[in-house]
């Protein structure tokens, strides 16, 4: 099976982790802020929290931002739940605003007229979390214009993007957003195993998801309410979580990041493949903004269903069949039984549910062959040309 995603592990990578396996620190040592202090580095950012996943990274950038008991966060519903969930486990009430049909990411004039009318409502999000669909960044300037108009606070879920770039910059320099957070899942760009990170230029907001990353405990005197007992002394001032990365991951992570610019450029000329060699067949390619350098997390392609004979599942089941191992990203969020059981329902973002109804994902990773590439492109013909 050609798989949709698969991580690239060099020698190098293998080597950096017997490293820290023989140091002194396995956790809490000096990697992982070496780590955090590359990639900040990297993409422009003043400040960078490593964790153990990016759903974690989300979830404390939500309680920093100060999301809370009866405010909303409004994302994308199509997306991973990731996205979403980090506003209900601070309490808060989750809406969604739908894609636009180009982009496929969270449609910037859908945004207005929706906080047009939860101005009116008094329901007016308090985060909107931009995702950053297949390493494609939204559209940042327009969403940050209405953020000024309206004072809610952005998060880009950069999961699928470290390495792309929004108007020539890199994304996570939070020019257009408050925190940025970045997934080292497997199947993501560059690879921690798990782990995710959370990049922010306001450093209050740094300091506070430093602590709620460790259980909101600190040894720094400046945060203490009263002086220490002694050297051993620290003291807990908020309510953390234990989120953090282990040095392995970190020297995983650093390892991977020299690669990162290769990995990106081999992903685009990957696509850039796709989009020659599936121009002819029934299926809409993916199509790119002109202010944006995507990531390449995924290739998309959508099924022209009035041209093809098969159904959207019977292309997706006759793939798998043969050695292809296509996904679908995502299920609409609001559609998953747990957001219905919150009073969401089919029909409520039609353009998104469109989506779903003709998206497949197919093999992108940069260890991809030409061979393979042919074999999926071939495969797919077939398919698609049956009568
Ligand atoms: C993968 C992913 C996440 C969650 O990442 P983890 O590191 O697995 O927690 C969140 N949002 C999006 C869009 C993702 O693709």
């Amino acid at each position: 099976m050609i798989p949709y995603g698969r991580q690239d592990i060099t020698q190098d990578d293998i080597d950096s982790v017997i490293n820290v396996l023989t140091s002194d620190f396995l956790t809490q040592g000096p990697v992982v802020p070496l780590f955090e202090q590359s990639v900040a580095k990297h993409v422009g950012a003043k400040h960078a929290l490593a964790v153990n996943s990016a759903t974690s990274a989300l979830h404390i950038a939500c309680l920093a931002l100060g999301l809370d008991k009866g405010d909303w966060l409004w994302t994308s519903p199509v997306t991973f739940v990731a996205s979403a969930n980090c506003g209900l486990y601070c309490g808060a009430n989750v809406d969604f605003v739908d894609i636009d049909p180009c982009t496929y990411n969270l449609c910037p004039k859908a945004l207005e007229v929706k906080l047009e009318q939860a101005e009116q409502e008094g329901r007016l999000p308090k985060v909107v979390v931009a995702v950053h669909l297949c390493g494609q960044p939204c559209e940042m300037q327009p969403i940050h214009d209405l953020s000024q108009r309206y004072g809610f606070r952005i998060i880009e879920d950069a999961s699928h993007a470290i390495g792309g770039k929004y108007q020539g910059e890199y994304i996570g320099n939070g020019r257009y957003s408050d925190i940025t957070v970045f997934s080292f899942h497997p199947v993501k760009i560059i690879t921690t195993a798990e782990g995710g990170m959370a990049l922010t230029n306001d450093e209050k907001l740094a300091r506070h998801m430093d602590l709620l990353r460790s259980h909101g405990v600190t040894r720094d005197p400046a945060l203490m309410t009263r002086e220490a007992d002694g050297p051993w002394y620290y003291q807990q001032v908020d309510l953390g979580f234990n989120y953090r990365m282990t040095e392995l991951q970190g020297a995983l992570g650093l390892s991977q990041l020299s690669r990162l610019d290769d990995y990106v450029a081999r992903r685009n000329a990957l696509a850039e493949c796709y989009d020659v060699a599936l121009a002819k067949l029934p299926v809409i390619t993916p199509s790119q903004h002109p202010d944006s350098y995507s990531g390449r997390h995924l290739y998309v392609i959508r099924l022209k269903c009035d041209e093809i004979r098969l159904t959207h599942r019977q292309v997706f089941e006759a793939l798998r069949e043969q050695g292809i191992g296509v996904n679908l990203h995502y299920i609409p969020v609001h559609t998953q039984p747990y957001y219905e059981q919150l009073g969401f329902c089919e029909g409520d973002f039609p353009e998104a549910e469109r989506y779903y109804a003709e998206a497949i994902s197919l093999p992108l990773y940069p260890a991809m062959n030409e061979g393979q590439q042919e074999q999926v492109v071939s495969v797919l013909q077939a398919i698609l040309e049956q009568v």
